[in-house]
């Protein structure tokens, strides 16, 4: 299947690379830690018009960094003579071997194509026949990886497939191409050319008598596990009593503490207790005094009744005072008014008195003249 052809950049054809390429290249990277790597992919083109990969190289790096990583351009041109020596060497009516693609590592950061990585990509698309080129991604660390076909997928990697098939012609030329790099390492070194990946060639390779880069890789990286091993029990050795020393010291310390948390509670409990008897005294002073004020209470309302009482009584005694106020002022008016008829009587009777003693006055006169008329007047009373 082929995707659309984008302008002037040619159309992405699908990428195929084997189980083996994977676990090899992070087989052999995984020692390495946190350094990333870079190395050439060497494959071809199928019936289906794939980019198949089928094996690779990483060769001396001359910058690796967590993070980046580079390889001399030169190893490109070597790998291209190498598959023209074997595509010549080798008569099949197959697809020639070339230069199909760029593996590189991502330890702990996951897969993706940066955007150097997609700078990269792009680069060396744009220097091959059909820009046939794929990119190849693995993080050794995570155990994960990714196949772009192209750089305009940064985040769009495909997995790699189980095994591919091919002629045995095709297959005899991949095998001079790995003999003519395994020529390559031994004239220039290990240094110069660390690893070979024989992909799925490997096992049929090492029964030859081939060197096998990656198996080297992984038991230098056993030894240096078993190193760090040793290492670390050493220090162990070294450590261990002093540790022994401090936990024991950390312990008495923390038991001293436990027991002044202890002491601590017990102190709180004492102060607690206290509280609450000063609580039970208070509430027994609060009923003390409710009864007492009931006690009050009940006083102040007998008291209270008394004096609604002597309200009454002292009404009751103002009333009668009122009324005794008036039968005297009656009385006394009758007494007023008979004792002005009596003056009046009196008047009168002294009028009377007045004019009869005027009139005896008068009769005087004539009792003397009268002498002898006056005793018989006497006598006659
Ligand atoms: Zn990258």
């Amino acid at each position: 299947m082929i995707s659309k052809q984008r302008k002037g950049l040619g159309p992405d054809y699908p990428a195929v690379c084997p189980d083996h390429i994977i676990e090899q290249a992070a087989a052999f990277t995984a020692p390495r830690g946190r350094l990333e790597m870079g190395g050439v992919l060497i494959g071809h083109v199928d019936e289906n018009g794939a980019n198949v990969t089928v094996t690779g190289f990483f060769p001396e790096q001359i910058e690796e960094t967590p993070g980046y990583c580079m390889f001399d351009g030169k190893w490109m041109a070597i790998a291209a003579a190498a598959c023209d020596y074997a595509n010549s060497t080798v008569e099949s009516k197959g697809p020639p071997i070339r230069v199909i693609g760029w593996i590189h590592t991502h330890p702990d950061i996951g897969i993706f194509l940066s955007g150097i990585d997609v700078k990269t990509f792009h680069e060396l698309r744009n220097q091959c026949p059909e820009r046939r080129f794929v990119a190849v991604v693995v993080d050794p660390l995570r155990n994960e990886h990714g196949v772009f076909n192209t750089e305009r997928q940064p985040n769009r990697p495909h997995h790699s497939v189980p095994s591919i098939e091919m002629s045995d012609e095709l297959a005899q030329r991949y095998d001079v191409f790995l003999d003519r790099m395994r020529t390559v390492q031994t004239l220039h070194g290990t240094t110069a050319l660390p690893c070979i990946l024989p992909g799925s060639f490997r096992y049929k390779r090492l029964i030859a008598g081939d060197r096998d880069d990656v198996g080297l890789s992984e038991k230098q990286g056993l030894f240096t596990i078993k190193k760090a091993q040793f290492d670390l029990k050493e220090e162990i050795r070294i450590l261990g009593p002093k540790l022994q020393t401090d936990l024991k010291k950390a312990m008495s310390k923390i038991s001293l503490d436990v027991q002044d948390q202890k002491n601590t509670g017990k102190h709180l409990e004492i102060q607690i207790n206290n509280q609450k008897k000063r609580i039970q005294d208070l509430e027994n002073l609060v009923n003390q005094v409710n009864a007492e004020n009931a006690k009050l209470t009940s006083i102040l309302d007998n008291l209270n009744g008394k004096i609604t009482q002597i309200q009454r009584l002292l009404e009751d005694t103002d009333s009668s005072n009122t009324k005794r106020f008036d039968t005297v002022r009656e009385s006394n008016a009758d007494v007023i008014k008979r004792l002005d008829d009596h003056e009046l009587m009196v008047r009168r009777r002294f009028a009377k008195m007045e004019e009869t003693s005027e009139k005896i006055l008068a009769q005087r006169t004539i009792i003397r003249s009268r002498h002898g008329t006056r005793m018989r007047l006497r006598r006659r009373r």
